[in-house]
């Protein structure tokens, strides 16, 4: 059997009718043929870590199973390029945290997937190994930035992966490629071992082709880590347990912001068509208000950037990765940074950079922490009155390679609904609700504080009673 599109049961039982090796193997070699550029790294290691678990006997609850890395995420002994030049051939000497956790659970790493530069952006396009294809079209971007593990999910060559998600990086590619992800609560995962865009923002989230999976990784992953120091310490909750096909009573909240100009009929027609299924389903939908969800972006790409340009001043060819030549000091550190980083890296720095400057700070970066404030304000509204929030997870579907690229901020604008969560810390959850031209579209399921256990009851009720993610791209089939 071709390893292609299993659920992560449907693979635990190939391996036991053959083996972990066989079923790697298979991957491997779909791997191989990919037509989408989705693995910046496949893992030389991984056909030896799945005959020492055959030997071993199978411990663990993903033993033998495959999954995919995003390449900012460290695996020990593999590069973490995060896409860029910068640390391409950075290789980190240890795990992060969910790598620990998986490697614990028995999953074999197959490989690192494909990224934006050091997660910025909306398409995969800024990446230093060339763009990731869309698999249900191959002339168009697979969202981003985890787009190379939303395309590998897609398109059969992994059964699930990791993603990382600063403003929308896991439900955008989720969305565009006909995949679930879910962005978890604000301190719901470790971070520990995951490179850093912006701190007070992203979380690492698992993607999927159906909402069990996801709940099986979250399960694996998530948890209190005591290296993170924002990792929460709650205990966590059992996400398995949230699979109930039943959403009798649910109260949805349908926010009319996040349909707002511009948005693509089709994708407004699916997602409306989801909410009614709901509907029908047992649950109630009403209209809510989040006023200050125009504020969003602006407030998301003035702090990113702001908290970006710190984060990245660690590469300066002194410690990690890319060292250019130069004379002094400190053309050493400027040639290392100015050939090191691509252009919307460097864009980002300078921007963060001004954001923060003395004179400026007040003006930029307060005012959109204050702005975040109320931005979070309208989530707590919201939440107070319903369960749910369900809206478009992107206002377009997959878009065509190279269409943004000249105007950065038609880029940044399609991050109009995924960013305000990001904002606010709550947890997210990108589901297949149709398509729109032959593309996907993804539902949006926002939920309270650490109650991801009702976004996955939730999701899991709409596609045991939908085909979507039964739904495979054709060119890659
Ligand atoms: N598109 C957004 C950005 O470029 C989100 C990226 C992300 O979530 N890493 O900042």
């Amino acid at each position: 059997m071709a390893a292609k599109w299993m659920s992560v049961a449907e693979v635990k039982q190939q391996i036991l009718e053959s083996s972990a090796e066989e079923l790697t193997a298979n991957y491997l070699e779909t791997i191989n043929k990919s037509k989408i550029n989705g693995y910046i790294t496949v893992s030389d290691k991984a056909l030896e870590q799945a005959k020492k678990i055959d030997i071993e006997g199978l411990k663990g609850p993903l033993a033998g199973v495959p999954i995919a890395i995003k390449d900012n995420i460290s695996v020990k002994g593999l590069p973490n390029s995060c896409g860029s030049k910068m640390l391409k051939n950075y290789i980190p000497p240890f795990n992060a945290h969910v790598i620990e956790k998986l490697l614990e659970a028995g999953a074999v790493i197959l490989g690192k997937t494909n990224m934006d530069e050091f997660a910025m952006g909306s398409s995969t396009e800024s990446s230093y190994f060339g763009p990731t294809l869309n698999p249900w079209d191959l002339e168009r971007v697979p969202g981003g930035s985890s787009g190379g593990s939303a395309a590998v999910v897609a398109a059969g060559e992994a059964p699930f992966a990791l993603g990382s998600d600063t403003g929308g990086s896991v439900r955008c590619p989720a969305a565009f490629c006909g995949v679930v992800g879910l962005k978890p609560t604000y301190g719901a995962v470790s971070r520990y071992g995951a490179v850093a865009y912006a701190n007070s923002l992203e979380q690492i989230g698992p993607l999927a082709n159906n909402v069990s999976d996801i709940a099986v990784l979250m399960d694996v992953i998530a948890g209190p880590d005591a290296r993170d120091s924002t990792s929460a310490p709650n205990a966590k909750p059992e996400y398995q347990a949230a699979l109930k096909a039943d959403i009798k009573g649910l109260r949805i909240g349908v926010p009319k912001e996040y349909f707002g100009e511009g948005i693509n009929p089709g994708v407004e027609k699916a997602v409306w068509a989801a909410i009614q299924r709901c509907e029908e389903l047992g649950a109630f939908w009403e209209e809510v208000s989040m006023p200050h969800t125009k504020y969003a972006l602006a407030s998301y790409y003035i702090i990113a950037m702001s908290e970006a340009s710190s984060n990245l001043a660690r590469f300066d060819g002194t410690r990690y990765g890319f060292r250019a030549e130069g004379e002094t000091w400190h053309s050493l550190i400027s040639k290392t940074r100015a050939e090191g980083f691509g252009a919307e890296v460097k864009r980002r720095i300078l921007l963060g950079t001004y954001a923060l400057s003395a004179g400026y700070h007040d003006k930029y970066y307060l005012k959109a922490l204050k702005v975040r404030s109320l931005v979070k304000q309208d989530f707590e509204k919201a939440l107070g009155k319903v369960d749910v929030l369900m809206a478009p997870t992107m206002p377009n579907p997959a878009f065509k390679l190279g269409e943004r690229l000249e105007d950065p901020l038609s880029l940044y604008l399609s991050d109009v609904n995924t960013v305000p969560i990001n904002l606010a810390g709550v947890p997210s959850l990108s589901l297949p609700c149709g398509f729109t031209a032959g593309l996907p579209v993804g539902l949006q399921i926002i939920g309270k504080p650490f109650e991801e256990p009702t976004l996955l009851q939730t999701a899991y009720t709409f596609e045991q009673n939908t085909d979507y993610h039964n739904k495979r791209p054709p060119e890659v089939v």
